[in-house]
Order: structure tokens, then sequence, then C-alpha cells
């Protein structure tokens, strides 16, 4: 049986900042929720099992699979199946978007990739940046402490930018520097947060190259939740850059429907 019709399932996501769980029922997502990855993975994911199936007033017995993808994945014993985060993101991505992805952005604690679709939802091409913090969720958590401004903001400020700045640095310990000697200039924080915003851009540009981009894009991975990202994604690559509601668990999602 195709596993966007078989009840209650569940999907786990162990990513390097956050642990994402959705629960789908017949191929709808019913129940998300993310908690921060700490020591005790396990224990993390099995609280996130306990409170879908309270909430939802479900037992054990009511779900029909529980699948573990993102790198911490293994440290989930219980889980039915184990499911690779690219497989996971494409199939959660092109289900939730009725078909149309054909490019997927994916901007997580601490890489950034690009994959791109068939027709049919197939991994056709995959590029990933895992070796350097630029251009990640880290280096907007890095940007938050420093600008000493919660993320939640970030899209306000970034879209009340008057003079928009270049950010020189492309490395995260220079633009840290960069960014304090900004501050101390007195340059306005809604400028700062927009030049980082396009740094992002230009690294999600290089790594998307050219011919890459055919049919519907999305973003998705916790970063999409801010929307001066994708303003700028949007201006760097003068194309339409979309989101889903809750752009933070497509993986989870996808995990849960694999067959
Ligand atoms: P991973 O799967 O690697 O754990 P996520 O896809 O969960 O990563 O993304 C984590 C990143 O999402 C954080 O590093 C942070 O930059 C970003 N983030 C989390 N919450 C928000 C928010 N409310 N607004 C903007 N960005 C956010």
């Amino acid at each position: 049986m195709d596993g966007e019709n078989m009840g209650y399932r569940i999907g786990l996501d162990l990513g390097s900042t956050a642990i994402k769980m959705a629960l789908v029922r017949d191929g709808d997502l019913v129940w998300s929720r993310q908690t921060p990855t700490a020591p005790g993975q396990a224990g993390l994911a099995r609280d996130l099992v306990s409170a879908a199936l309270d909430e939802l007033g479900l037992a054990e017995g009511d779900i029909a699979g529980v699948a573990a993808t993102g790198y911490g994945k293994r440290l989930v014993g219980t889980a039915g199946r184990l499911v690779d985060e690219i497989s996971a993101n494409a199939r959660g991505l092109f289900a939730l978007s009725r078909g149309r992805c054909r490019t997927i952005i994916n901007i997580g604690g601490q890489d950034l990739k690009v994959i791109r679709l068939t027709e049919d939802g197939l991994v056709d091409e995959f590029r990933m940046n895992d070796k350097c913090a630029a251009g990640t969720g880290r280096f907007f958590e890095q940007a938050a402490r420093i600008l000493d401004t919660p993320l939640e903001s970030f899209a306000r400020l970034s879209l009340a930018a008057d003079q928009p700045l270049e950010l020189n640095s492309t490395c995260v310990v220079f633009a840290e520097s960069e960014m304090v000697s900004l501050l101390a200039k007195g340059v306005r924080r809604e400028n700062i947060i927009r030049g980082l915003h396009h740094s992002v851009a230009k690294r999600v540009g290089h790594l998307l190259g050219h011919g890459l981009v055919s049919g519907e894009i999305y973003l998705d991975g916790g970063p999409a939740q801010n929307q001066g990202l994708l303003s700028a994604l949007e201006d760097e690559l003068m194309l339409e850059v979309k989101k889903l509601p809750q752009p933070q668990f497509t993986v989870a999602f996808g995990a849960a429907i694999q067959p």
C-alpha cells in the first residue's frame, strides 16, 4: 500500500539544531512540534511522540509506522525505518507542493543543500555545502547574538532596511568581526541584517549554479521561516521562490510518508 494512505505515521527528523516531529494521517500533516537538539536525543524524540499521542488521544498501537531521518537518525532505537534526509526532503516537498516542486533549497542548522527533482518527484541532482557555516542557520544564530536581536525579528528588520549594504566577508568568523565594526560605526541593524540575508542568498546562488533551475523552487528548513531571506533569494536569483506554511517540517513529513 502507498505510504500516503496508511493511517497514522510518524516522521522524526533529528537535525543538528532541532528535532522535528510530524504526525501524518492519510497523507495530511495533523501534528508537528520541534525541540532543540541536546544530549539524550532518543529521550527527546520519545517525549515528542508521547506529547502527540496524549494530545490527540491516541495509543501506540494506533501508529502504523515510525521513521527517523536527519544526522541523528541512528540514535532513535525505536524507529522502525531509517530514511536518508535527501529522499525524505524530496518526497515531503513533492507531496506537499502537490507535485509542483522541481528545485528545493534546504537551509539547515549546519548545511545548505540544493535538490533537483524529476517530474515524478525523484532526486535528479543534489548539491551540498556542509564545509562552512556561512550560508547556514548557524550563521543567522551567531548574527542574532552579535546584533542582540531575536531571529524572529530578522524578517521585519531586513524588510525595513533603508541603505542595504554588502557584507564583504565570506567566512563566518570574519563576518562576525565585520558586523561588530559596522555596529560600532553606527550602521543601523536593519541594514546589516539585510546585508546578511543577501550574503546567504549569494551563497545559495553559487550552489544552484546555472542551468539547474527549472519549474517551481521552494525554500525549506528552519531559516525558511524568515520572509526576509526569501525576499533576498528572489532578488538574487531573479526568480520566484515559494515556501510552505511550516517549512521546517517538510523533511520529517517526507520521512513519515516514505513507503
Ligand atoms: P537542522 O535540521 O540542521 O536541525 P533546521 O532546519 O531545524 O536545522 O534549522 C535550524 C535553523 O533555523 C537555526 O539555525 C536558525 O537559524 C533557523 N531558525 C529557527 N527558528 C527560526 C525562526 N523562527 N525564524 C528564522 N529562523 C529560524
